[in-house]
């Protein structure tokens, strides 16, 4: 492995390993806290998320107008009516996504999103997708764990006598591998980051 690849991998590495703690951190606060919720306009979509009781969803809306200030509208608080979410294998996931629609009546899951309902109130359907906090922490916790049995591996190989790259008996050859090249640091082991 070339040094600067390296680097690269050790890069994302810790960058991934900060962002899994991140995430078991919102998740644990998704039970301890009152739903959060956030919303922006990007390009004229409006964005929201909403971290709830372990689950973290995300939706948006091309609203052609934007919501007053209250979150209210003609004197009525407009909630998503329903998250109609399609059937499919990322279900035995926990995943739904699917479409927002409005009306008068609460939400699930975005009751309390205070200007959400009304950014949904000028009649266009939105997406959305809800995705469980313990989902991401895994997806962010996948490249660390593949470095981490990668050093394990290298390191079984090095003490059994073997090239760490690919595992060939080097017994006979101690300077270098015989089969994918690797030179062999007599004194000091190869630096291998996690
Ligand atoms: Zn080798």
């Amino acid at each position: 492995m070339t040094r600067l690849r390296r680097i690269i991998f050790n890069v994302f590495t810790v960058f991934s390993l900060a962002l899994c703690v991140a995430i078991l951190g919102l998740w644990v606060r998704s039970y301890a806290a009152p739903a959060g919720n956030v919303v922006v306009r990007l390009r004229g979509i409006w964005c929201g998320a909403h971290s709830e009781s372990g689950r973290i969803a995300l939706g948006y809306c091309r609203a052609r107008e934007a919501p007053d200030a209250s979150g209210d509208r003609d004197g009525q608080r407009w909630h998503w009516e329903s998250a109609t979410g399609r059937d499919g294998p990322w279900r035995t996931l926990g995943i739904d996504c699917g479409a927002v629609h409005v009306t008068q009546s609460s939400v699930p899951f975005l009751a309390s999103l205070p200007s959400m309902g009304a950014l949904f109130s000028v009649g266009t359907d939105g997406r959305f997708i809800r995705l469980p906090w313990a989902f991401l922490a895994a997806l962010a916790a996948a490249w660390p764990g593949v470095r981490l049995v990668s050093l394990l591996r290298r390191r079984h190989r090095r003490a059994a006598g073997r090239c760490a790259s690919c595992g060939y008996d080097l017994r006979a050859t101690p300077d270098r591998c015989p089969e994918c090249g690797t030179l062999i640091k007599a004194s000091a082991p190869e630096i291998v980051g996690l």
